[in-house]
């Protein structure tokens, strides 16, 4: 498919952008230009284009308003110390959108047009991806939305996919601090056969009433259980998790169709396996974690997700209990995983499993 590119003309000059990507804040500012795929269903995929980025006109009617049918994704932008530009994994990213769109009555994007479009506006906004240093990067943010006009229920027959993109710092300021997690004892996030391996807004909004109440209780992150039995740990609103025993192995929650499928989750296992760690995907309970992390049998624990990396975790709370030590550091396993895959990212490390691809 042919991109038609119309330049923005009014993008910010040299010395402005130059001032946001000193110190950016994490999705506060965007690039000059946006991706935009419109979708029918008697055409299917067409009138794909780059333009200014700006507000779209919206009829207060569209159906993404009012019936939540809407799927993204977050994906990367690496700049190298010679200057190119790489992503992470992308065809990855590209087949998750489908599954999620899939699960969502969205039409499902071609995964080569996917890849094709964050290098379509690489291809113009290149400047923008900040230079290697303090974990800088270019955050895309790709979406599709309903974009039919009707108050009825049912999958709309128009669509619009669309990438944005923002250049980010640290997901969370402060440093490689542990975070503290609350554990959400009064809401879920999904149930089975429900919407939560799909990357969908409705998942999130379902989360935030715990993140308040995380918040208002000094956490930054929430642990969400299964809806089923509220006994087993599943993953953070946006972040997979990890506990690590001491004497091994590194224990994950099972893919179980209410977990969403975390490509960092998935290169983080596949780092484990090369150093010759054990790995076991499968049901954690909320008591292993208590009994395992009070007695110092786990000895770490880490989320991980595109936009934070991999952040280790400190105590959990909840309204009933704090597990875990009460002045944790960073493991030593969960910093060296880091360093691990950034330096896979930014070039520093040979990309042995070929999950890099050039954009630039
Ligand atoms: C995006 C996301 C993750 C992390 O997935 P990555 O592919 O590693 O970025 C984990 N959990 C949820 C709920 C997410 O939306």
């Amino acid at each position: 498919m042919e991109f038609k590119v119309i330049k923005s003309d009014h993008p910010l000059s040299d010395s402005q952008r130059e001032a946001l990507l000193e110190n950016p804040a994490f999705g506060v500012n965007f690039t000059d230009h946006q991706v935009i795929i419109e979708w029918t269903e008697e055409n299917g995929w067409q009138n794909a284009r780059v333009e200014a980025y700006g507000p779209m006109l919206m009829d207060p009617s569209s159906a993404v308003l009012h019936y939540g049918q809407e799927v993204f994704e977050g994906i990367k932008a690496y700049r190298h110390q010679d200057g190119s530009i790489h992503t992470f994994r992308p065809e990855a990213n590209g087949k998750r959108l489908q599954r999620s769109a899939h699960r969502m009555a969205l039409p499902e994007l071609p995964v080569e047009l996917f890849v094709e479009s964050l290098r379509q506006l690489i291809a113009v906004d290149h400047a923008w991806v900040p230079e290697p240093v303090n974990e800088k990067t270019l955050y895309f943010r790709p979406f599709e939305i309903a974009a039919e006009n009707f108050l009825g229920v049912r999958a709309a027959k128009r669509a619009e996919y669309r990438v944005i993109a923002s250049p980010v710092g640290p997901y969370f300021t402060g440093g490689l601090k542990p975070v503290s997690i609350w554990i959400a004892l009064d809401s879920a996030r999904a149930g089975k056969y429900g919407t939560g391996e799909a990357k969908t807004g409705g998942n999130y909004a379902a989360s935030l009433l715990a993140q308040n109440e995380g918040y208002a209780n000094g956490c930054s992150q929430v642990l969400f259980l299964d809806a089923d039995t509220h006994t087993h740990i599943e993953e953070l609103g946006g972040m997979n998790v990890f506990l690590v025993y001491k004497d091994g192995p590194v224990v994950t929650p099972a893919l179980d169709g209410t977990i969403l499928r975390g490509i960092t989750r998935d290169s983080v296992i596949q780092l484990l396996r090369d150093r010759g760690i054990e790995v076991q995907e499968r049901e954690v309970s909320l008591s292993e974690l208590r009994d395992g992390y009070n007695s110092g049998a786990i000895s770490e624990v880490f989320a991980c997700g595109t936009a934070a990396v991999i952040t280790p975790v400190g105590k959990f709370v909840s309204r009933e209990e704090v597990i875990g030590p009460e002045n944790p550091e960073p493991g030593d396993l969960t910093t060296s995983l880091r360093e691990e895959l950034t330096g896979i990212q930014y070039g520093r490390i040979p990309d042995r499993h070929n999950w890099l691809v050039k954009l630039r």
